[in-house]
C-alpha cells in the first residue's frame, strides 16, 4: 500500500518537473541570447532547439569569427546587387555570365531562382545566358505575374530579336502555369521557345535533379508545346 501511495504522490512531482523544464526552455538567461535565438530561428527550416544550439555555438567562437559571420549576413542586404539584364545576384551592375562574351547571348534560359542558375551552371552543359524570374506564379501564395521579373524579360526580347528562350521551370502545377503564361507573353517575340526534356527520371524541382540528368535535359531540350 505504501508503494502505491508513493506512485500516486510521485505523479504531481513528475508533471511539475516537466513544467519547470518547459519554463526553463522558454526562459533565457540573457535578452541578447534570446534575440539571437529568435533571429536565427526565423530562418526557414530552423526550429527553436536548433536556433539555441547555433546561438550557443556562435557564443563559443572567437569574437572575430562572429563579427565576420555577422558582416557576411549584413552584406546580403546592403551590398548585393541584381544584374540589370538577367536579375541574377552579383556584385556590380552586370553578372559574370552576362558579361562573358564567349556565351551565347541569344539563348536565354528562364528559371525561377538564383539557385536554379547555380544548379544549371554546375552541369557545365549550358553555354547560353539566363533570366531569373525571382519566383513562380502561385495564386495560393499570392504571387502573380506582376510580382515576377516578366516585363523585363519581354523588354529584353523586344530588344533582342531572334532569341531562343528555354523555359526551365519545375514540372509541378505552378511551374507549368508559369511556363504557359510566359509562352503566351513571349511566343511572338522569341524565335523559338523550348522546354527541358522530361522523362529522364527528372524530378519536379531543378534543385533535386542530379547534375548529369539536368545537363542532359537542357542539351536535349524540346520545343515548348502549350
Ligand atoms: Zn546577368
Amino acid at each position: 500500500m505504501q508503494i502505491a501511495a508513493a506512485k500516486i504522490s510521485a505523479r504531481p512531482d513528475i508533471s511539475k518537473f516537466f513544467l519547470n523544464l518547459r519554463l526553463q526552455m522558454n526562459e533565457y538567461p540573457s535578452k541578447v541570447l534570446q534575440e539571437a535565438v529568435e533571429a536565427i530561428g526565423s530562418l526557414p527550416g530552423v526550429g527553436s532547439r536548433s536556433a539555441l544550439r547555433l546561438a550557443l555555438h556562435l557564443l563559443r567562437q572567437p569574437a572575430e569569427n562572429v563579427h565576420h559571420f555577422a558582416a557576411a549576413v549584413d552584406a546580403l542586404s546592403d551590398k548585393i546587387h541584381y544584374c540589370k539584364t538577367c536579375n541574377m545576384v552579383c556584385d556590380g551592375q552586370t553578372c559574370g555570365i552576362c558579361a562573358d562574351t564567349r556565351r551565347a547571348h541569344t539563348t536565354i534560359c528562364v528559371v525561377e531562382s538564383v539557385r536554379d542558375v547555380m544548379s544549371i551552371e554546375a552541369t557545365g552543359q549550358y553555354h547560353g545566358v539566363y533570366h531569373v524570374l525571382g519566383g513562380i506564379i502561385s495564386p495560393i501564395n499570392g504571387i502573380g505575374p506582376a510580382d515576377l521579373s516578366i516585363e523585363p524579360l519581354v523588354e529584353r526580347l523586344q530588344n533582342q530579336p531572334g532569341a531562343e528562350v528555354i523555359l526551365a521551370l519545375s514540372g509541378d502545377v505552378e511551374g507549368e502555369t508559369t511556363a504557359f503564361y510566359l509562352y503566351r507573353k513571349i511566343s511572338g517575340l522569341a524565335a523559338k521557345v523550348s522546354t527541358l526534356a522530361r522523362g529522364l527520371g527528372f524530378g519536379d524541382d531543378l534543385e533535386y535533379a542530379d547534375s548529369l540528368t539536368l545537363g542532359r535535359s537542357i542539351v536535349n531540350r524540346q520545343e515548348f508545346k502549350p
